[in-house]
């Protein structure tokens, strides 16, 4: 099996390998044996590697040209696998009971000797650890047996991918193998929860949201505007990210002239400001996150939309308003990044 899965390791150019058992053994063994792998999550893909494994470790920053001061989050199996390297605490323990597996990463105090590698942390005392729900991901942890590091699978400072393509497209030869399970459903990266702190901090929305935590959690905070790179606690916190090579234009209520067009609901009343209407743009130039408004539907399609819209022959993306409520928190703290020039 390690034979049949170095020998897909070897080639140059990003192999697209629709999950299946077998080629999920052959992810699990080329983890195993120290390589990185692009892997299906609910959230986005991620580029994932043995997370006590320095080297391969190392892989993950080179493929995607991330910066090393960035730490990654780490997968594990379950609760009980997570406790090993963290230490769990009651509301950890309470918040996990409730929320995994599912896009909830909590950051808890390191355990010593936990093996986990310096880099995964970026020599923090602190580990992020999440358990996926996503049926193809849990095979593969079973099969890898294995704490797995993995930060999503794109370029630094680019839209999350959230399909086998657009991992292929932005990771090109860094990435020989991706295990392909269609689109993720949630479309966002996990919620991060930063327990270690005095008071419960969320640090990224995500499909966890605040309303969910509450019922479990007391004082939860935000600490998500974006910061200069002074003032930032976590990377993730930095002004710019997730975004497109062509400026990104928000709260359009008309279009541009060389303006793609990223909609969310009803476009009725949106008009072309040299003339014309929005309903009747090009279909390459023209996305719809939802037409019914629906503000999940809109999560699952945002990256994937922005990555069809980055086209040279726009001169940018004028996105309509999203309702700051619910997911809509998330998605706007991914395109206020995404918007920063
Ligand atoms: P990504 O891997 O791109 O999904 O990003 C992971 C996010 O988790 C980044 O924003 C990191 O800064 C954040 N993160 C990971 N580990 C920690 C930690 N120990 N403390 C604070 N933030 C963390
Ligand atoms: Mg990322």
């Amino acid at each position: 099996m390690l034979y049949r899965a170095c020998k897909i390791e070897r080639s140059a150019m990003p192999r697209i390998v629709t999950a299946t058992k077998d080629t999920i053994r052959d992810a699990a063994a080329l983890l195993k044996a120290g390589e990185i792998v692009v892997l299906p999550t609910e959230t986005v893909y991620g580029l994932g590697a043995d997370a006590r494994d320095d080297d391969a470790v190392l892989k993950i920053f080179r493929a995607k040209n991330r910066p090393n001061f960035n730490p990654l989050i780490v997968h594990v199996s379950n609760k009980q696998q997570a406790a090993t390297y963290v230490e769990m605490n009651e509301v950890a323990s309470r918040l996990t009971d409730k929320f995994w597996p599912g896009p909830l990463t909590l950051i808890l105090p390191l355990k010593n000797g936990a093996g986990i590698s310096q880099h995964v942390t970026a020599g923090l005392n602190t580990l992020a650890v999440r358990v996926p729900a996503h049926k193809i991901m849990r095979q593969l942890m079973f099969e890898a047996d294995m704490p797995i590091a993995a930060p999503s699978a794109n370029n630094s400072g680019e839209p999350s991918a959230t399909t086998p393509a657009h991992a292929a497209k932005s990771l090109g030869e860094a990435a020989p193998f991706i295990l392909a399970a269609g689109a993720c459903d949630v479309g966002l990266e996990s919620t991060i929860l930063d327990l270690t702190g005095d008071m419960p901090t969320i640090l990224r929305p995500g499909a966890t949201t605040l309303e969910d935590l509450e019922p479990y959690l007391e004082n939860v905070t935000y600490d998500i505007a974006p910061k200069d790179k002074e003032k930032v606690k976590s990377p993730g916190q930095l002004l710019k990210h997730y975004a497109p090579s062509i400026p990104v234009r928000l709260n359009a209520v008309d279009v541009e002239e060389g303006e793609a067009l990223l909609a969310f609901g009803s476009i009725k009343f949106m008009g072309i400001k040299t003339g014309g209407h929005a309903k009747d743009m090009n279909i390459d130039s023209f996305r719809n996150l939802s037409e019914e408004a629906d503000l999940e539907a809109a999560a699952k399609n945002l990256f994937m939309m922005l990555r069809d819209l980055d086209q040279p022959n726009h001169k940018g993306i004028a996105v309509m308003n999203i309702p700051e409520a619910g997911i809509g928190i998330a998605i706007n703290e991914r395109l206020e990044r995404a918007s920063k020039s």
